[in-house]
């Protein structure tokens, strides 16, 4: 199936100079969504996956349904100030400015494998910060899994674990 024609892009969204890439056709087609988590989740469906862990907002919409895929729990990481519990911090850069993300800090075990997951790779400062967090609860970082990867803007230099990309624009 090809999902390219699912994927709308918008050209000057939020920022001029900027492609948003919408993913909102793809989620609102039945067979669309449910074959595109399917080959988000395809080289990690025998890993021992524990944990989605997905970052706010777009993320958890994929996240979640691949968690339920792979029969692992699901891990939220949102924008600062939302979760109501004790949490770590870490601050990224993104391609259209920047934020602080923050996972409870109780989360994730020592060795739990883990497997992120965001919709866009751009310039990957999202998914690093997202990685730090993992990291400092030592959880094992079983993979990266995104929709889409903005291939010209190299985000994955910034990623050490296994990445997989579904689309490449
Ligand atoms: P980055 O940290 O630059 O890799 O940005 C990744 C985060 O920003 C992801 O959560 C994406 O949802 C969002 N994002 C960045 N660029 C785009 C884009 N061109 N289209 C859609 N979402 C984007």
């Amino acid at each position: 199936m090809d999902l390219i024609p699912f994927i709308r892009n918008i050209p000057g969204f939020p920022k001029p100079g900027i492609i948003f890439r919408d993913i909102t056709p793809m989620l609102a087609n039945a067979e669309a969504f449910d074959y595109a988590i399917d080959k988000m989740i395809e080289p990690f469906v025998h890993a021992k996956i524990q944990k989605v862990v997905a970052i706010e907002a777009r993320g958890f919409i994929l996240g979640t349904v691949a968690a339920n895929k792979l029969k692992a729990g699901f891990v939220p990481i949102r924008k600062k100030g939302k979760l109501p519990f004790k949490t770590d911090l870490e601050s990224c850069s993104l391609e259209y400015g920047s934020a602080s993300i923050e996972i409870h800090a109780d989360a994730l075990k020592e060795d739990e494998r883990v497997l992120l997951i965001d919709d866009v790779l751009a310039t990957g400062g999202t998914m690093a910060a997202a990685c730090r967090l993992a990291e400092r609860q030592k959880a094992t970082i079983a993979g990266i899994a995104f929709l889409c990867e903005l291939d010209f803007l190299g985000g994955r230099k910034l990623l050490q674990n296994t990445i997989h990309s579904v689309l490449h624009f």
